[in-house]
């Protein structure tokens, strides 16, 4: 599949200040260093639209961009930082919170994953504010190409199990890699399928 037509438009820290929601909206959020960046750059098949950094934390706002004219794709800051401070931490918090609380245009919600892990509490417990708040979201489980194909498909099946102890039906998901595109047109299709609604 062809590159996308990407263009970075504006950060902001606030929801308020963010671009008019005049498109559908996709927005990408994991655990600092799930590999967000490398899935959106992935994704859009651009190398460096959005910032890969070993530095956990480092991407703290709202970032917009425009993907073929016709939708957002945002790229949210990553939770669970070991590295800030406290106060820090909850403004972030606080400042995703609202986002996915008041942002009318948001379709859906990519949650990432990293496939090697087992379920995070972390994960686990932000999954369920979503799903408590009714906005819709999918897993997107990141870096498969660093199992083997048994593997990532165990942990997958293991990662199902716990989330039918906490719900009654799964959400769609997606088995990714950045390295070998994996799972790029599917997540593609989705949100193709999405925007056609
Ligand atoms: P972010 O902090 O969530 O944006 O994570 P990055 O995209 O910066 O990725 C964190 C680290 O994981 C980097 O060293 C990436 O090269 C690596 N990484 C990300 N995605 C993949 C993947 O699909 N496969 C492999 N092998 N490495 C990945």
């Amino acid at each position: 599949m062809q590159a996308l037509n990407a263009q970075f438009l504006v950060s902001n820290s606030t929801v308020k200040s963010c671009p008019p929601a005049d498109l559908p909206e996709y927005a990408f959020i994991g655990r600092s260093n799930v590999g967000k960046s490398s899935l959106i750059n992935m994704l859009v098949g651009q190398r460096k639209l959005a910032k890969t950094s070993g530095t956990p934390g480092k991407t703290q706002l709202i970032n917009h961009f425009v993907i073929q004219q016709s939708w957002y794709l945002v790229d949210l800051p990553g939770y669970g930082f070991a590295k800030v401070s406290k106060t820090q931490r909850s403004s972030w918090t606080k400042m995703i919170k609202d986002y996915l609380e008041q942002r009318q245009n948001l379709v859906c919600l990519f949650v990432l994953l990293d496939v090697r892990l087992e379920p995070q509490k972390i994960d686990l417990e932000f999954m369920q504010w979503v799903g408590k708040n009714g906005l819709p979201f999918v897993m997107v489980f990141t870096k498969a190409d660093k199992l083997s194909a048994t593997k990532a498909d165990q942990q997958v099946a293991a990662y199902k199990r716990t989330m039918l102890k906490h719900w009654a039906e799964l959400p769609p998901y997606f088995v990714t890699s950045s390295e070998s595109g994996r799972g790029r047109e599917e997540i593609l299709e989705f949100i193709q399928n999405l925007n056609q609604e």
